[in-house]
């Protein structure tokens, strides 16, 4: 009998391996400790939608676009509501992302020159960039120290900060360029001045200020779909889907693939998928990959807390305006950012009140530290202060999200390279955020990409 294929983890990442095996005509089995969907999971609170974990993908990274298309709910896909609209918060001001501001860099210099949210030494630090020569090595290096030097630290504080921290939950200056932003290696190999090269590509990142319309998308029911989707699909094709069974030891030898469950079962398999985290994927390779395990083991995991309020509409004189705003600081908020998910999205709080979303990663500084219940009266006072609010939300909800979220810092791709490598000749695979890219669309591809190698290493091992 052909032996299956083992996913170990039920995120999206091992999801959407199980997906890609079943759907070729591979037998698969998916093992899953807690809940299917992993960090990807939507709640309907009092008429609210929460998310706990991700609210949206982008689209420019197909990953996420090309699984719903695959699995007939391509037209489930939401953009953003019209107007699109970003702000910075600096020094207590709104101030409106520039048109055509990138992650970390101007891709026009007319809307960068007269932004509010650079002074004009900051602004003119930032253009010596132009003549300066080249800074980076063969060395990865933080993305905070190589736009210090640069671009100078306004640009930091202001933009990359607030936007690459945002999104990795992490500061700039424990970031990697290689695994984070490298096309800024490109960029500066390429055209030796940053800005220049920016200017000239005349598109950015992920296009955070680009008038020609936001890359970010959604599910029309929330990211809980795509994943209640994936879970339909599988079940119809009969793949077993063990919930509340863990992976607990892995071994691979001359007799073939063995990996001992939970419940006291053993399974021999074709291969292995290992989506379950670092931490997890290292303690089941450390026999079978002590290497690989070590390094697995280097990489850190930050934590946050995601907090919705939901607020009546006449708790405002005037109703927030726009999709949200990320804190620049100079002051230290208790958030990073807000998201105003009633305006960013379609079909989020029930008609006339408004849902606001707040993040609460380490970095914010003592905020991070407190209990539940101050934790959500610090927030709900700063935010509902910024909004304009007078009266309480009527809705509080936290989700606190331990060691959750991978940091790519300094020597991560190269990390990432170096557990490919060891396991190149093996029948396990590692995927997932782990290693090769935090976002939803980046974790179905490396999903589907892992299990597809497996596949066919397996169909070239048969004999002729
Ligand atoms: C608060 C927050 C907001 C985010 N926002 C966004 C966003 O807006 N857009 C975006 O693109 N990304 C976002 N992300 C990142 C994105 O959600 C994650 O990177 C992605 O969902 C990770 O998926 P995964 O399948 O790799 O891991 P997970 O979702 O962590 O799944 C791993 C699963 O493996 C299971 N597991 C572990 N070990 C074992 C074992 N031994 N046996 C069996 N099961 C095991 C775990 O229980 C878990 O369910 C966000 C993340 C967080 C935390």
């Amino acid at each position: 009998m052909t032996r299956p294929f083992l996913v170990v983890g039920g995120g999206i990442t091992g999801l959407a391996a199980a997906f890609e095996l079943a759907t070729t005509g591979h037998g698969v089995v998916l093992v899953e400790t807690d809940r299917l969907g992993g960090r990807i999971r939507t709640e309907r609170v009092d008429g609210f939608m929460v998310e706990h974990g991700p609210d949206s993908f982008v689209a420019y990274r197909p990953g996420a676009v090309r699984l719903a298309e695959a699995m007939g709910i391509g037209d489930e896909v939401v953009p953003v509501v019209p107007p699109r609209s970003v702000h910075l918060r600096v020094g207590g001001r709104m101030e409106p992302m520039p048109d055509g501001m990138g992650m970390v860099l101007p891709t026009r210099i007319g809307p960068f020159a007269r932004t509010r949210i650079l002074s004009w030494p900051q602004k003119l630090r930032a253009v010596a960039d132009l003549v300066m020569p080249r800074v980076l090595g063969d060395q990865d290096m933080a993305i905070g120290a190589l736009l210090r030097r640069r671009v100078g630290p306004g640009v930091v504080t202001r933009f990359a900060d607030p936007l690459v921290g945002g999104i990795y939950g992490a500061s700039v200056d424990d970031l990697s360029i290689d695994a984070v932003l490298p096309m800024l290696r490109d960029y500066e190999r390429k055209h030796r001045s940053l800005v220049l090269a920016s200017l000239a590509s005349g598109h950015a990142a992920s296009r955070p200020g680009d008038s020609k319309g936001s890359p970010f998308r959604s599910m029309r029911g929330g990211m809980g779909q795509l994943v209640d989707a994936l879970v339909a699909e599988l079940e119809a094709r009969d793949v077993p889907l063990r919930v509340g069974v863990a992976a607990v030891s892995l071994s691979v030898g001359p007799d073939g693939t063995r990996v001992g469950l939970s419940d006291g079962t053993e399974l021999d398999v074709a291969g292995v998928v290992l989506a379950g985290g670092a931490p997890s994927s290292a303690g089941l390779l450390a026999d079978v990959a002590p290497d690989a395990a070590r390094t697995l083991r280097q990489v850190r995991y930050g934590s946050t807390r995601s907090i919705h309020l939901g607020y009546d509409g006449d708790a405002f004189d005037t109703p927030p305006t726009g999709h949200g705003y990320l804190e620049a600081g100079p002051d230290r908020a208790p958030v990073t950012g807000v998201t105003l998910a009633s305006r960013k999205w379609p079909g989020r709080a029930p008609e006339g009140t408004v849902l606001v979303r707040a993040f609460v990663p380490d970095r914010v500084g003592p905020a991070a530290q407190l209990d539940d219940d101050d934790l959500l009266d610090t927030v709900t006072a700063h935010v509902g202060g910024v909004l304009g609010a007078r009266r309480e939300p009527r809705l509080r909800h936290l989700v606190r999200w331990n060691s959750a979220m991978p940091t790519y810092t300094v020597g991560h791709k190269a990390r990432a390279d170096a557990v490919a490598a060891a396991l190149a000749g093996t029948p396990v695979r590692v995927a997932g955020s782990a290693l090769n890219g935090v976002g939803v669309p980046d974790c179905i591809a490396d999903g589907r990409r892992v299990a597809s190698e497996l596949a066919t290493m397996s169909a070239s091992a048969l004999p002729a």
